[in-house]
């Protein structure tokens, strides 16, 4: 369902030339782009099903909630809060909406 999202902009009213509010337009969209991908990734659902430890394959494991997690856009640094869930036989943690869900060219931040 198509949903609204409202972002607030505080603008100075002093620019002195169109250099300076192009470069302020292009740094505004840029914080933009993130806080847009934050917010709507973090509605993403994961799915109800059973997810394989990365470490271990274990198939067995527990949610543990939400985690702020790194990645890497084409746009710069995000965070996003993201369900983790935590192995029942390793007890390492891992996030279900892995590598695959992440799609081609974004990873986390080394
Ligand atoms: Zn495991």
């Amino acid at each position: 369902m198509p949903k609204t999202i409202t972002f607030t902009v505080e603008v100075n009213d002093d620019f002195d030339s169109l250099n300076e509010l192009e470069n302020f337009v292009n740094q505004e969209g840029q914080k933009l782009k993130q806080e847009l991908f934050e917010n709507l990734a973090e509605n993403i659902t994961v799915p109800d099903r059973t997810f394989s430890c990365p470490n271990c394959g274990n198939e067995k494991s527990i949610a543990t909630g939400q985690k702020g997690r790194k990645l890497k856009t084409i746009f710069g640094d995000v965070t996003i809060n993201s369900p983790r869930r935590q192995c029942k036989k390793c007890y390492s943690y891992f996030f279900p909406l892995g590598r695959g869900f992440l799609g081609k060219g974004m990873s986390r931040p080394n």
